[in-house]
């Protein structure tokens, strides 16, 4: 079972290399530990429900504090220091879709507001109130609306209630040689029902899809009635109501049932990587490849600083002290950034599609380092959201931010981005850590993800200074043009930058849907439309 506060199961506890820990320090200063509350503490404070009894609904104080956040930095602020902004008053578990009418009857009836919880890996605050809710608030855990209750393999169509995990989902598809292909970094934790409503990305959308291109239908329970959504390979019948349901983030409904789109599970897949003399041609080589229309799951290229943190992080200190010495020889530079590509299908296929990335790389310099550090990030890519408890446990705080932009912007954009976080704290004297990379590369542009680390201090002090990052980074990417996320969704915490790309008239247009649908407004208010009551 996950820590009640932290993202790791109970009773494990993730080191940091002492590489990584000496970089860590040597650019932030020793680390700053916190005090944690104990759960013992939070539930000796937790208010009494302001719900009745009832046998659909647990009103256990465990069960409300289990599921009264996400996984954003101030959600683990206020989790670690015991201090919960709100906790919900009730945990509803639905087994069927008439379970969730009947709740959302229940809670249209009597004003409760309803926040429907896949896997709250959230990091945008899509899970958790700001401050106390006027109204009780009744937290919808899909959990049990899981597993795959329909499979047409001809179509390649499966069928999974909106709670089934990454591991479930695929554990269900494989007896059959099927994969869905989708790998968030949260896959292990997150659901479909989640994937979807937030507009997810996986590692290696590149090749299997994006998830609005892998969700093909599915059923949504609102206030305002049943939303179903047939699964066509095309359809030029108006408007696709599927795109309204994909980043909905629980403001039309509750995503019960979703269809997806899955493919023969490869037989071969290959995650060469190549190391580039510096930034500036890793992201030519990228957008080069990005452009070559070859059929690649994944590109991914690192600034110089995040491709050391990503090694010493991954324990490769010694790999990274050879490589570097290596690519001096061969006159690569003293920060090289690392370049990842994978690709999945046949053998005849992935070779082919390597051996054409090989020339577009090395015409900006890039040697090529074999497939170890790939297989081994593959073989790691769940585990490094792990590092989150270590650093903490360290006394340091890690957040990350993530855009999407065009290629003649997105230079200017990365710069400016690592600049606000690093001078961010500047009047405190404190400093920030920060490094980027290109996860999700596209022929007209790319994604930008950032990952930041700052000290932390007493419980306020800590949001504050996470306040001033998270403000400089997003003004910075609205001002130049970058969508205010490419992957992690709105939440509360993008809500007050969307208007800057959806309009006056499109904010209004979502608005009126979602009270079309939930006239009372009880679904998840101040997500997405940023109006908490
Ligand atoms: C360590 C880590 C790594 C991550 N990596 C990635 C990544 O690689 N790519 C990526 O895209 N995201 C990533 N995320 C963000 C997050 O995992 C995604 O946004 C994910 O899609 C959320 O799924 P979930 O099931 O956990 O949803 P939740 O966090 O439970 O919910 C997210 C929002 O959707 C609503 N919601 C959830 N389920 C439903 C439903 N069935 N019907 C209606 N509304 C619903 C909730 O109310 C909430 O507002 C990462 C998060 C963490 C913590």
């Amino acid at each position: 079972m996950r820590k009640w506060n932290g993202w790791v199961d109970e009773g494990r506890h993730p080191t940091l290399p002492p590489a990584a820990l000496r970089l860590i320090e040597a650019e932030l200063g020793p680390g700053r530990p916190t005090p944690d509350a104990t759960l013992a503490d939070v539930i000796a404070a937790t208010p009494a429900s302001r719900l009745k009894p009832s046998p659909l609904i647990s009103l256990d104080p465990e069960d409300r504090i289990r599921h009264a956040t996400g996984q954003s930095l101030p959600d683990w602020i206020a989790l670690r220091s015991g201090r919960l902004p709100s906790i919900p008053d009730g945990v509803a578990r639905p087994t069927t879709n008439d379970d969730v009418r009947e709740l959302l009857a229940f809670a249209s009836a009597t004003g409760v507001h309803v926040v429907p919880y896949g896997g709250g890996t959230s990091v945008v605050g899509g899970i958790g109130g700001k401050q106390t809710s006027r109204q009780p608030v009744l937290m919808v855990a899909l959990e049990r609306l899981a597993g795959l209750t329909e499979l047409d393999e001809r179509s390649g169509l499966a069928t999974f209630g909106a709670g089934t995990t990454g591991p479930d989902l695929e554990a269900a598809l494989s007896p059959n040689g099927l994969t869905l292909g989708h790998f968030p970094q949260s896959f292990e934790r997150s659901t479909i029902g989640g994937w979807v409503v937030t507009r997810s990305a996986g590692q290696q959308s590149l090749g299997f899809g994006r998830i609005e291109a892998l969700f093909a239908g599915g059923r949504v329970e609102a206030p305002g009635g049943t939303l179903e959504l047939p699964p066509h390979p095309a359809s030029a019948a108006g408007p696709d109501l599927r795109q309204l349901v994909l980043g909905s983030e629980g403001r039309l409904g509750v995503l019960t049932e979703a269809t997806v789109r899955v493919v023969a599970r490869p037989k071969h897949e290959a995650f060469p990587a190549w190391f580039l003399p510096d930034w500036a041609h890793a992201m030519v080589a990228a957008r080069a490849i990005g452009q070559a229309g070859l059929p690649l799951s994944m590109i991914r290229a690192m600034t110089p600083l995040e491709t050391a943190s990503v090694l010493a992080l991954a324990g490769e200190s010694r790999s990274m002290r050879l490589l570097k010495g290596y690519l001096g020889l061969r006159k690569v530079g003293p920060a090289p950034s690392l370049l990842l590509v994978g690709a999945s299908g046949t053998e005849r296929v992935v070779e082919a599609a390597i051996r054409e990335v090989g020339p577009l790389v090395r015409r900006e310099g890039g040697i090529a380092v074999g497939g170890s550090i790939g297989r081994r990030w593959i073989a790691n890519r769940f585990r490094a959201a792990d590092l989150r408890d270590a650093l903490w446990d360290a006394g340091y705080a890690i957040d990350t931010l993530e855009t999407g932009v065009d290629w003649t912007r997105l230079p200017d954009l990365a710069t400016a981005v690592e600049d606000a976080l690093r001078h961010g704290l500047d009047e405190l004297g404190e400093r920030v850590l920060a490094f980027s990379h290109l996860s999700h590369v596209y022929p007209s542009g790319s994604s930008l993800y950032v990952t930041y680390m700052f000290r932390p201090a007493d419980p306020d002090e800590t949001l504050d200074r996470w306040r001033r990052l998270k403000a400089a980074a997003s003004r910075v990417i609205v001002e130049h043009g970058g969508t205010i996320s490419h992957q992690h969704g709105v939440g509360r915490d993008h809500a007050p930058y969307l208007a800057a790309e959806k309009g006056e008239l499109g904010m209004a247009v979502l608005a009126d849907i979602a009270r079309r649908v939930d006239p009372g407004g009880i679904m998840n208010p101040g997500v997405l439309l940023g109006d908490e009551p």
